[in-house]
């Protein structure tokens, strides 16, 4: 399980640019978002007790997993950069998903969580990063670090700004309607910077989507 830390964000370059070669040819991924996509939007997590898997998730996780598609949480957690949360409770929410996960026999290939914010804050949490959503850099990060097809991968996001994510790492994307993605799908659409690619009720819906669109 892999967590992003502030300092590791530095890395990103360097790790772009590494002469480093894979043995194995990359796979596709299906990147989740995880507030309102894989767990219910419930505002800042600052406690384990307050993740709650949706619904269908783990089903959804566990079809990725039995079709070899990995899967990678992609997460803003700017409550960190605000001092509502430390990075130990990150950790904590997180192994708590993982154990909920593997409760239902479901698995994660890897999370990954941007902590800053552009102006809330102390530094090093308080920065311009390349992370937080919608910019790309956690699925870039996490391409190369398990390598990971972008072109042959989706992201599954209940906003625009996980939408627009998808697009600047050159993955499809699925808005589900969970989360808030209702309302900003029914009273926000004409204003977002890219159109999904599909819309689906739920996380699970996304998948049958995903995994539709792959047979020959
Ligand atoms: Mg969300
Ligand atoms: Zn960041």
């Amino acid at each position: 399980m892999i967590a992003l830390r502030s300092q590791d964000a530095k890395f990103l370059e360097k790790l772009a640019y590494s002469p480093y070669t894979r043995k194995v040819a990359p796979r596709p991924a299906v990147f989740l978002d995880r507030d309102g996509t894989l767990t219910e939007e419930v505002g800042y997590v600052n406690h384990p007790k307050r993740l709650r898997l949706q619904p269908r998730s783990a089903e959804a996780v566990r079809r990725l997993n039995n079709a070899g598609i990995a899967v990678v949480v992609v997460t803003n957690q700017a409550g960190i950069a605000r001092g509502y949360f430390s990075e130990d409770v990150l950790a904590a929410v997180h192994a708590a998903l993982v154990s909920q996960l593997k409760d239902e026999g479901a698995y994660l290939d890897g999370i990954y969580a941007c902590t800053h914010h552009p102006t809330a804050g102390e530094p090093p949490y308080r920065m311009v990063c390349d992370c937080r959503k919608p910019r790309p850099g956690l699925l870039l990060r996490a391409a190369v670090e398990l390598g990971l097809d972008l072109s042959r991968s989706t992201l599954v996001g209940d906003r625009a700004s996980d939408v627009v994510a998808g697009r600047a790492a050159g993955t499809r994307s699925v808005l589900v309607l969970t989360g808030y993605g209702l309302g900003e799908w029914e009273y926000q659409r004409d204003s977002f910077p890219v159109k999904p690619d599909h819309v689906a009720e739920d996380l699970l819906d996304a998948v049958d989507w995903v995994l539709g669109g792959q047979r020959p």
